[in-house]
């Protein structure tokens, strides 16, 4: 059976992962934690246009041959994943800002 997914989903993921960081790393301010997941959306994002790169045959012949063939979507998820992990630690609420975005993104080419 498929399990059900959608952006509630992603938020009661990001919210678990969130309090597995704040346990492991032992912290109770939660602002600590802004800097070193802002650093790895941007280490996910590094690796995510290394994929891109590479999916666009834009990349050394050596370093293809390394790669694997099926991180691009994996690679994605990385980089909305962390985005949420930080969304929560923050206290924002994701589906609200995606929700507001789109309808301001629509209102835009009306
Ligand atoms: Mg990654």
């Amino acid at each position: 059976m498929k399990r059900k997914f959608d952006l509630s989903t992603l938020k009661s993921f990001a919210k678990k992962e969130h309090q597995r960081l704040q346990k492991y790393y032992n912290l109770s301010d939660r602002k600590q934690l802004n800097l070193p997941i802002t650093v790895k959306i941007m280490e996910e994002l590094g690796e995510l246009c290394n994929e891109v790169l590479a999916n666009s045959g834009l990349q050394r012949k050596e370093k293809l041959e390394k790669m694997q063939k099926d991180n691009l979507a994996e690679e994605f998820a990385d980089v909305i994943l962390t985005a949420c992990i930080l969304a929560e630690n923050m206290g924002v609420d994701i589906e609200k800002g995606v929700k507001k975005k789109m309808e301001k993104i629509e209102k835009r080419y009306k």
